[in-house]
């Protein structure tokens, strides 16, 4: 069962404190995808990513 479920993803840098919202897609574990790569201030890891069920 290969379901991907879309969903909206808030996603705030721990370095800065902006904020991103985009749109992703949830995989089978969880896992979300959102295709986002690194925040304005160059931060490419420190994120705390919160997943929303539209
Ligand atoms: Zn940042």
């Amino acid at each position: 069962m290969l379901k991907t479920q879309r969903t909206k993803v808030t996603i705030r840098c721990n370095e800065c404190g902006e904020k991103f919202t985009l749109r992703g897609r949830r995989g089978p574990e969880g896992h979300v995808e959102t295709g986002f790569k690194r925040c304005l201030c160059d931060n490419d890891r420190h994120f705390e990513v919160v997943p929303e069920d539209i």
